[in-house]
């Protein structure tokens, strides 16, 4: 009772509801980049900030790497594009555009392979820079044609099977609507406690990710019935010393505001930043058969 009091207190001093994070914990410092997409990053980085910030446990700075003559996202906090990343914990991209400097690439791969840095991909952030070497061994896999490198899928059997490049098909979205997301490693400190299976609201079911998918590990999936395959929708990527959590995850508003997809991603992005997850799940998390939503 009096620990519920002190926790209580410890809230309202705070300023912010009870949303999960320890009210004693250090905010992590999160940079959001966007600016280009060829989805609507205006309407999502604002959900991705407040799915950050509604956890208690990050500060979320917006640095938009506009086209020029293009104006701001509807966001309160924004710094200037390139950030300087010494200032932060994780790097969040919602970035699918044209390259980044040369000296913020650098940067960028010394921070995470140094294990100074974490590195969060959503959805089409892993359409970006399909000729930057080092970001492709960052993400893993994403969205390139067959030619571009192996495949990763689970059999029915939940077995890893890699399909050499230039077999299957290239990237694409063979199946949308709403679907149950399979969780395949049940000990990861990011998908602990969840249900075994949760339905996850309408969104795209990434398919034929491909890559070089190096130090890989395959969290969750989705069975496509445009493959018919498992799909990869939750995995890590070691890189150096650094953490990679990656979803394709996350095609708009409506996807993100699945309570299951807040909760992977304000999860995945405290295990990028610090190896370890503090936050909760929320206790109305989606189950087997029923989309929870955030609102
Ligand atoms: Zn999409």
């Amino acid at each position: 009772m009096r620990a519920l009091t002190l926790f209580a207190l410890a809230v309202l001093v705070a300023g912010r509801p009870a949303a999960g994070a320890r009210p004693d914990a250090p905010k992590l410092k999160v940079v959001l980049v966007d600016g280009q997409n060829n989805h609507n990053w205006r309407a999502t980085t604002p959900v991705l900030k407040k799915i950050l910030e509604d956890s208690g446990r990050f500060t979320v700075d917006v640095s938009s790497n506009l086209k020029a003559g293009d104006k701001p996202g509807a966001v309160e906090k924004t710094v200037p594009f390139p950030p300087d990343l010494s200032k932060y914990d994780v790097l969040l991209s919602n970035y699918n555009g044209a390259a980044w400097p040369k000296e913020f690439e650098a940067g960028l791969e010394e921070r995470l392979r140094d294990g100074k840095l974490g590195l969060v991909i959503v959805h089409a952030a892993n359409n970006a820079f399909g000729s930057w070497k080092e970001y492709n061994l960052m993400i893993g896999m994403g969205w390139r044609d067959a030619k571009f490198g192996e495949r990763l899928k689970l059999d029915d059997a939940g077995k890893e099977v890699r399909v050499p490049k230039g077999e299957d098909l290239g990237s694409g979205h063979r199946t949308t609507g709403k679907w149950p997301v399979v969780v395949r490693d049940a000990e990861h400190p990011v998908t602990k406690g969840m249900p075994r299976e949760w339905m996850h609201n309408n969104d795209e079911l990434y398919d034929n990710m491909r890559g070089p998918i190096q130090n890989v590990k395959v969290l969750a999936t989705a069975f496509s019935k445009g493959t018919m395959a498992h799909e990869p929708m939750i995995w890590t990527v070691d890189y150096g010393k650094g953490r990679v959590f990656h979803t394709p995850m996350g095609h708009d508003v409506n996807a993100m505001q699945c309570l299951g997809f807040a909760a992977t991603v304000a999860r995945g992005t405290e295990w990028a930043a610090t190896g370890k997850v503090t936050l909760p799940l929320p206790r109305d998390f989606p189950t087997a058969t029923e989309v929870r939503l955030t609102k």
